[in-house]
């Protein structure tokens, strides 16, 4: 049971996820394989499995954030006609993981939803074929779901990925549906610039810190000293500095200890000071509903860390590089990760972690000996692969 402080644990919050915990296991293949530093610290490379959090159809994070957004549709009227919400609206890119959670969550409670997929993307011009890229994967699953798709073309506004911050391309779709009588809701791009989106994974935060206390060791409690997590749309990573910055305030809870989290940015479509304070932005405003004594304060730019070395070339275009790291998870520890998100993620721990040695020696266990443990964030996404055919 994860059990969060007041004001969070009142923030209304509807179950989409299992009532236990999502696992966290260790990779011992790919941890084995890294090359060893000369140094007496073992270093364990460990999966939080977000890609199995929740029953509902291509689990991933953000049925997490979800879970907090419901409430709010439930009860949303139209300003107009006093209805109840008919339609969920979202957009993405065309394989967007997020849409297809969406659709499942307006299957879920009964609503029917509106997928708007942006085809001016590089993962759509340089796709293999293009045709195949248009119908499979989430947006294949999209539809049996229930969802009516409509792409915006390349035309209709200047976009070049999926986490810019205007809606204006929304407002006609919103008002035609309002004009067949019909009560829409918007939920944007990944769910992060809505209000709520940071929430779930702050409770997130609260999840880990559970499970290093009680389920993963029967003699200690084992602490993630760092942890790495995808950042698209910026409210996953956001979210877990908000939350474990709350674990800190909490200073009774066993697993208050700081922590390092690294954000492998996926689509760095600005420069690195832009998304910084983008997160920043996100993670004092979730940590302000949470109970936070002084978000602006408590979170300072050192607690955002963004990594934009293993983007590749560009948001969900499939590398070579990112293709190899991904084999060599499914060959070596029998795990699939996805094209758009944990591949890019997984190379940048094996970066950290192997390759160029924890960058933090020194840290955390006082520099010598010692056990450290990595905890890699699988977000899911695994559904796109069948548009990435060669
Ligand atoms: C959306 C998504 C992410 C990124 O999460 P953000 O909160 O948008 O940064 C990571 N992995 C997968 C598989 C996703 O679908």
């Amino acid at each position: 049971m994860t059990t969060l402080p007041e004001p969070f644990a009142s923030i209304p919050r509807h179950q989409l996820l299992y009532p236990h915990p999502s696992p966290i296991h260790p990779l011992p293949k790919l941890t084995s394989s890294l090359p060893s530093k000369p140094t007496t610290t073992t270093t364990t490379i460990w999966a939080k499995r977000e890609d199995q959090s929740s029953p509902l159809a291509c689990c991933g994070n953000k049925f997490r954030k979800l879970e907090y957004l419901i409430p709010d549709i439930l009860s949303h009227r139209s300003p107009t006609t006093s209805s109840p919400v008919t339609t969920l609206v979202t957009e993405g890119g065309i394989q967007s993981n997020h849409t297809a959670q969406v659709a499942a969550v307006a299957a879920y409670l009964g609503l029917e939803s509106l997928v708007l997929l942006h085809r001016n993307t590089a993962a759509f011009s340089s796709a293999s074929d293009q045709t195949n890229y248009l119908k499979t994967g989430n947006v294949q699953i999209c539809t049996l779901l229930g969802s009516t798709i409509h792409y915006l073309e390349p035309n209709s506004q200047k976009r070049t990925s999926t986490n810019e911050d205007t809606t204006d391309h929304i407002e006609p779709h919103l008002s035609s549906l309002r004009e067949a009588g019909k009560t829409p809701y918007f939920i944007p791009s990944g769910a992060s610039l809505h209000p709520l989106g940071g929430l779930g994974y702050a409770r997130c935060a609260f999840e880990i810190a559970d499970q290093e206390t009680h389920h993963l060791s029967h003699t200690q409690s084992k602490i993630f000293d760092h942890i790495f997590v995808a950042c698209g749309s910026g409210s996953t990573l956001a979210g877990l500095i908000a939350g474990f910055k709350l674990l800190q305030q909490e200073s009774k809870h066993p697993s208050s200890s700081p922590r390092k989290i690294t954000g492998i940015l996926i689509s760095p479509t600005k420069p690195l000071s832009y998304h910084q304070t983008r997160i920043l932005t996100l993670a004092r405003e979730a940590g302000s509903k949470i109970g936070l004594r002084n978000p602006a304060q408590d979170i300072t730019p050192e607690d955002v860390v963004l990594d934009a070395g293993y983007a590749g070339s560009a948001y969900a275009v499939l590398d070579g590089s990112t293709r190899g790291v991904v084999e060599r998870l499914a060959r070596g520890d029998g795990i699939l990760l996805d094209p758009v998100y944990t591949g890019k993620v997984m190379e940048g721990v094996m970066g950290w972690v192997g390759e160029e040695g924890l960058r933090e020696e020194g840290d955390g266990d006082g520099g010598g000996g010692g056990e450290k443990n990595v905890l890699f964030i699988h977000t899911g996404g695994q559904a796109a692969w069948g548009a990435y055919v060669q």
